[in-house]
């Protein structure tokens, strides 16, 4: 009570109920969702979720087969991609290899009757804006990914568009380049506060940079929320399995209220309460979740499980865990790692399994 709540931004881009059809194949099933003025917004996906398909139908690049675009309260479904008011950044770096950086680009301000000097200056604030002041007469060959990436940057904000549209922009650049660039678009993108929607099958990308994330799989948006809300409470089984690692077993509903039965365990998940004795489960743990040795045996539902692999990954060591046909990986301190082939005493900790009642 008195304490202030964060105002979710006015709504700046509605995607109402938008299918998009190749054919007779459904490459996108009535999509919904609303993008905020200013928010960074990712569409997450594995290959072929219609990610990119739907990107394409804000731009009018693919037009929608059905559905509407609302664009800063005007309907754009019917609009061609010219009388739209967007920049796009696509994957592989479409610059032109005969025009030099700023003529590159200088191409974005050609729908602008504005005399030289004022586009000069332009081009010079927008060559300083993404780091290439120092570049401005090369050409795109002479020029490394992650900078001709830079230059479609400034040549896509040129216009100072309403909304950009990152079509995976970073993925063809290798690791290094690729984090301190997203980091530099996620500070450019707040510091002009443009509304971005970003296509990416990196998660960690998308949750590294994004006030939201849009999870799709197979045309269908699965779940939007922030990165902390996908990564704790997933939807659906799907995003619970492919945001962040789990370890994946199905298990079935007890009798006892309140209890799971997994693979000749009995296990506490009060998330099971409201379903019916028998019910299957898909159920899911974060690596970080499983607790082992004495913080394991002070939680109900504990049992004993062999150790099988351990790897290494610098802050931590990832255990694999069998107990009878339960597979498991939990996260330990490196100091605290068992030796392969060691009994260890695990537990699932009942407040951070994730159950979803399995289709029949
Ligand atoms: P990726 O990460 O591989 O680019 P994506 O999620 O962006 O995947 P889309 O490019 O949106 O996927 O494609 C979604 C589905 O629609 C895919 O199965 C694809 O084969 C199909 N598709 C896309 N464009 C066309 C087209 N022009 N004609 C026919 N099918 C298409």
């Amino acid at each position: 009570p008195g304490a202030a709540l964060a105002a979710a931004p006015a709504p700046y881009l509605v995607v109402d109920q938008v299918s998009k059809s190749f054919g007779t194949f459904r490459a996108l099933e009535r999509a919904s969702l609303t993008v905020g003025a200013g928010e960074f917004v990712s569409f997450l996906g594995p290959s072929g979720c219609g990610k990119t398909t739907l990107l394409r139908a804000i731009a009018g690049l693919d037009p929608a087969t059905s559905g509407r675009i609302v664009q800063d309260g005007r309907d754009i479904t019917g609009l061609p991609p010219s009388a739209r008011d967007f920049g796009i950044v696509f994957q592989s770096y479409a610059l032109f290899p005969n025009l030099n950086v700023s003529e590159n680009i200088a191409y974005g301000l050609r729908g602008k009757a504005w005399p030289r000097s004022r586009r000069q200056q332009r081009v010079a604030e927008l060559l300083t804006l993404v780091g290439l002041a120092d570049q401005a007469t090369k050409y795109p060959a002479q020029l490394s990914g992650g900078q001709q990436q830079r230059v479609a940057l400034a040549r896509a904000l040129a216009n100072e568009p309403g909304l950009l549209l990152l079509d995976e922009p970073l993925s063809a650049l290798d690791a290094i380049v690729r984090l301190h660039l997203r980091q530099e678009i996620r500070a450019l993108q707040r510091r002009l506060g443009v509304t971005t929607v970003m296509v990416t099958h990196d998660q960690e990308e998308a949750m590294g940079v994004s006030d939201r994330v849009v999870v799709m799989s197979r045309g269908r948006i699965e779940q939007i929320g922030t990165p902390e809300a996908i990564y704790r409470h997933p939807a659906t089984a799907f995003v619970a399995g492919f945001v962040g690692r789990s370890s994946h077993f199905d298990a079935v509903v007890d009798a006892t209220p309140g209890m799971l039965r997994a693979e000749g365990l009995v296990l506490p998940c009060p998330a099971t309460r409201g379903l019916l004795f028998g019910t299957q489960v898909s159920t899911y743990i974060r690596p970080e979740d499983v607790r082992l040795g004495p913080q394991a045996q002070a939680l109900p539902g504990h049992f004993v499980a062999q150790v099988t692999h351990v790897e290494f990954l610098g802050p931590i060591c990832r255990v694999s865990l069998e107990a009878g046909r339960l597979r498991l990986e939990a996260d330990v301190h490196p100091s605290l790692v068992p030796a392969v082939g060691s009994d260890v005493m695990a537990a699932l900790p009942e407040d951070r399994l994730l159950v979803f009642p399995q289709d029949v």
